[in-house]
């Protein structure tokens, strides 16, 4: 589904990924951790080509996308995006903030896109809060629209940068109960968190990260049986 190889990326002389490799098959779930500044959110931006690479291959099923730029729009539909600010629009409310990107990137008449609305603020566990403006939102609540958002785009892969780190610790499982629910269902997804009950819970593997590079790819059981690099053993003993 998602191959990357080999990538290097550098702002000015500072090279912050070194020679990357990741593969994600459907419906895997890989979380990607790793300490401040190991250049996880800038991996995850190169996948989805808000920044461009310097070396190396981003595969997306079978298709080189950083090379040919007709590749945009394929990834731009097909990859769908949850950061750590949610980043709604405060003017729509939850169910026309879902709408949207249908409606105007997909040509969805509005009622289809309503109903699709409907059908994914059920999936979120919000189907009440339709209605609301995210200033009527708590913050777990809006990261649930905003994860349903990127789910009306059908997407083939879920990315997300941080999804639960700016939220009141009393709303992170209810976003996390979100994600590991999709995970289940088979949506492909690539997770930076520093939540280890999640990884555990939901990975198939694990990526670290340190100073830009891959240090440790590991499936879920093994890294945490604690047959792991003395890197990732540090940062273990220091988040948790
Ligand atoms: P965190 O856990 O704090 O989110 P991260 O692993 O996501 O960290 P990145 O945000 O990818 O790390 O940053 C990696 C490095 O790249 C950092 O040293 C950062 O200062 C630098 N960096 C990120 N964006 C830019 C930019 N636009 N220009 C220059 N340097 C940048
Ligand atoms: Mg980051």
């Amino acid at each position: 589904m998602l191959r990357i190889s080999g990538i290097d990326k550098s702002y000015g002389d500072t090279q912050i990924l070194k020679r990357c490799s990741i593969e994600v098959a459907p419906k895997e779930t890989i979380v990607i951790i790793g300490p401040s500044g190991s250049g996880k959110s800038t991996l995850l931006r190169c996948v989805n080509l808000l920044e461009t690479i310097d070396a190396g291959k981003i595969l997306f099923e079978g298709r080189d996308v950083t090379r040919e730029r007709r590749h945009e729009h394929l990834v731009r539909q097909q990859i769908g995006m949850v950061f750590q600010n949610f980043e709604l629009f405060s003017h729509l409310s939850a169910v026309e903030n879902i709408m949207l990107a249908p409606v105007t990137v997909l040509g969805m008449s509005r009622h289809d896109a309503h109903d699709l609305a409907l059908g994914l603020l059920d999936k979120v566990r919000l189907r009440n809060r339709a209605e609301a403006f995210p200033d009527e939102l708590s913050g777990g609540q809006q990261q649930r629209v905003a994860i349903a958002r990127a789910l009306a785009m059908k997407p083939k892969l879920m990315l997300y940068d941080e999804p639960t780190s700016a939220l009141d610790p009393e709303m992170i499982s209810e976003v996390l109960d979100v994600m590991t629910d999709l995970s289940a269902e088979g949506m492909t997804s690539v997770v930076v968190t520093h939540e280890m009950g999640f990884a555990r819970r939901a990975a198939d593997k694990i990526v670290f990260m340190d100073a830009g590079e891959v240090i440790v790819t590991a499936s879920s059981e093994q890294f945490f049986s604690g047959v792991v690099h003395e890197r990732a053993r540090r940062f273990l003993d220091q988040i948790l």
